[in-house]
């Protein structure tokens, strides 16, 4: 194993997965803190998909931990903590937490860490954030409800976090060639200092910072770093394919999409779904009466299921999802829907469905969960950050797992164009 991947949720988890994935590097992605009897193929790189951005810091630290010695028992070369491109934590953690234990686990005494991804507008300059063309502490993210970012620098972000000394690889060092970098590394090191964020204002910066960084026991950072380390890997000769997986065999039998998003994105992609395939609308207040609406939904899939794709959808815009809130609450209504979304999962896979589009981070894992896969092969990207995926390991699932946001408005329809 090339890389091992510590990832702190979901989605994320995939979106380095891909990343990696399009430098050629096969990836298999583990959902949850693996335990020994899980068997996977060899990969070139393998992504441990955490839940632990906003948990205790205790809890980050032992899930992270239990994944390294997973991902060590099965001969993980280097490993990459990675977390989100807006460097989302708390002041307690759990970047630096994590990223600390991780080292000492490893008997390491620097890591390198940037977010940095210059293709998707996350840069760093002099050790500050920016997202586009405005500083983290100002876009948008100062509000976020549970990782309010109101510091853009992120040398003094991570410092609250470790014990160890932060300094700074600036954009100067990163342009002076790897070799330099390595040497300025070597200097902070000799400083005293623990870790370095580094500057990256072009991707090539991410080019020199993975081929600067590939030595070293732990890196951190956002997909982009990713790409850098696994373009250094491919530079050496030790990856075997060129590129990006072309496809995914398609296994044979009816595709179904499942919505739970109800963001913007995920509302437009529902609306042109329907156009085109036989659709089933859930309402989260009949779902509260019993079982009776699922049933229903069950009975209406099973007459339909062949060669055109189905949609059961519980999308709604915002008006109706304030509404159900109102009546049910926002946690009630998230787990009736779940939950839903679960029984519809295992009843239409014990009708033989194997390929599942589904739209939505929470309803993603519902759905994964509900099909007890443990595992993901990563495939063919459809939409920047999502792939198809291949369940490894039990029953051959094909899952196409999308975040609300992410996909154009054609996603569903796309995906099996993907596929096919
Ligand atoms: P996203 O990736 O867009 O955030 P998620 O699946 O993570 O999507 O979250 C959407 C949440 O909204 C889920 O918990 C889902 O169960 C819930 N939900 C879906 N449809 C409705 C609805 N009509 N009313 C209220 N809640 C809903």
């Amino acid at each position: 194993m090339l890389i091992g991947c510590i990832a702190d949720d979901l989605t994320g988890a995939t979106d380095l997965g891909v990343t990696l994935a399009r430098e050629g590097l096969s990836v298999t992605q583990v959902n949850g803190v693996p335990d020994d009897a899980l068997q996977i193929p060899a990969a070139d790189a393998v992504v441990v998909a955490l839940k632990s951005r906003t948990n205790p810091p205790e809890d980050a630290v032992a899930w992270s931990l239990a994944a390294l010695k997973w991902l060590q028992a099965r001969g993980a070369e280097r490993i990459y903590f990675k977390y989100c491109s807006t460097f989302d934590s708390t002041p307690r953690g759990n970047i630096g937490p994590v990223t600390e234990a991780l080292m000492r686990a490893l008997h390491s005494d620097f890591a390198v860490a940037t977010p940095a991804y210059p293709r998707n507008g996350r840069t760093v300059y002099l050790g500050h954030l920016f997202v586009g063309d405005v500083l983290l502490s100002e876009s948008g993210m100062q509000n976020h409800p549970l990782t309010p970012m109101t510091d853009a620098n992120l040398v003094r972000v991570l410092a609250a976090q470790t014990e160890g000394k932060v300094g700074l690889l600036s954009s100067a060092d990163v342009e002076a060639g790897v070799d330099a970098l390595r040497a300025r590394c070597a200097q902070l090191r000799g400083e005293g200092y623990r870790h370095a964020i580094l500057d990256a204002t072009r991707d090539e910066h991410l080019l020199a910072a993975g081929e600067g960084c590939l030595d070293l026991a732990l890196t951190t950072g956002g997909a982009g770093l990713g790409m850098g380390l696994a373009r250094a890997l491919a530079k050496q000769g030790r990856v075997a394919r060129k590129g990006a997986p072309s496809r995914l065999p398609p296994l044979d039998g009816p595709g179904v999409v499942l919505s739970g998003s109800c963001s913007k994105a995920t509302l437009g992609q529902v609306a042109a779904a329907q156009a085109r395939y036989p659709s089933f609308e859930l309402d989260p207040l009949k779902l509260a009466q019993g079982p009776g609406q699922v049933d229903e939904a069950l009975a209406w899939a099973r007459t339909r299921l062949g060669a055109t794709p189905i949609l059961i959808s519980a999308s709604a815009p915002h008006e109706r999802v304030a509404r159900v809130h109102d009546a049910l609450g926002q946690a009630r209504a998230a787990e009736l829907v779940e939950d839903a979304f679960r029984r519809i999962a295992t009843a239409l896979a014990a009708a033989g469905v194997r390929t599942f589009v589904v739209a939505g981070g929470e309803t993603s894992g519902a759905v994964v969960e509900a099909l007890g896969v443990r595992a993901l092969a990563i495939g063919p990207e459809i939409a920047p950050g999502v792939p198809w995926t291949a369940a490894v390991g039990g029953a051959p699932y094909r899952l196409a797992l999308k975040s609300g946001n992410f996909g154009g408005p054609d996603f569903f329809s796309r995906a099996f164009e993907v596929l096919a």
